[in-house]
């Protein structure tokens, strides 16, 4: 099938005691996608900063998106926020946390965007990596796309709210672990957007850093059409 399969599904504490508690639901990845973040993990780790350019292109693609709805639908931009990408590194921490305020996903859209390969994704680039015979520059050219954050992250969280969508979901995953957690998102609202939160590996710590950021920016994304905001800072 087309969506990842549920494996269980618990109550977890709500932050606020007030609140209900909120529903978490755990999935179990198509066997492609492990397959494929490993191919990504094991074929680009010195290339790994492509995580960085696949990220911005997805945010540059969810303010596209609103932006055409924006042409017809004018609520479509009901929040008055800016079309922008904020990025936030977090030295103390270790994390580096990428905000677009562009369509977001419904929860639907979250289980079939991220846990499933909708794009044919690993045939294209196992082809590439036997191509290019190791060679990281060749792979990298490729657009390995979201599990790329699995190059510098062990941990990543999506919270994510889109318009047509009354909830903000929070997904989850650790590297390895072969499986994602949803739930609802009672942490910080989004107007509208993705927030994404990357939990640096060790060996990546020191990419939370402005500088370093900056510098694979105007490498790799010198033609995104958005704003890019970026800072440190710890929180
Ligand atoms: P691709 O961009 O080639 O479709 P990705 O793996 O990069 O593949 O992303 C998979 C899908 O996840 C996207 O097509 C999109 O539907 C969804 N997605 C990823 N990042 C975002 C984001 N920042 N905002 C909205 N949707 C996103
Ligand atoms: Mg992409």
């Amino acid at each position: 099938s087309m969506l990842p399969s549920r494996l269980s599904s618990s109550m977890c504490r709500a932050a606020a005691t007030e609140e209900a508690p909120a529903k978490e639901e755990t999935f179990e990845y198509q066997a492609e996608v492990d397959r494929l973040m490993d191919l990504i993990v094991n074929s680009l780790y010195s290339n790994r900063e492509v995580f960085l350019r696949e990220l911005i292109s997805n945010c540059s693609d969810a303010l596209d998106k609103i932006r055409f709805l924006g042409v017809t639908d004018t609520a479509a931009f009901k929040t008055g926020e800016e079309l922008e990408i904020r990025i936030q590194a977090d030295p103390v921490a270790h994390t580096i946390t990428i905000t677009d305020t562009g369509v977001g996903m419904t929860r639907d859209e979250v289980l079939s965007s991220l846990g499933t390969i909708a794009r044919s994704g690993t045939a294209k680039f196992a082809a590439a990596v036997k191509e290019a015979k190791g060679d990281a520059n060749l792979i990298g050219q490729f657009g390995v796309g979201f599990y790329s954050s699995f190059l510098v992250a062990s941990r990543v969280t999506v919270e994510t709210k889109s318009n047509e969508d009354p909830t903000q979901w929070a997904w989850e995953s650790t590297y390895g672990s072969n499986e994602f957690k949803l739930r609802e998102d009672t942490g910080e609202k989004l107007s509208r957007g993705t927030r994404i939160t990357l939990h640096l590996k060790e060996d990546a710590h020191d990419l939370a850093d402005d500088k370093k950021l900056g510098g694979l920016i105007k490498q790799y994304s010198e033609f995104i059409s958005f704003p890019i905001k970026l800072w440190s800072s710890s929180q």
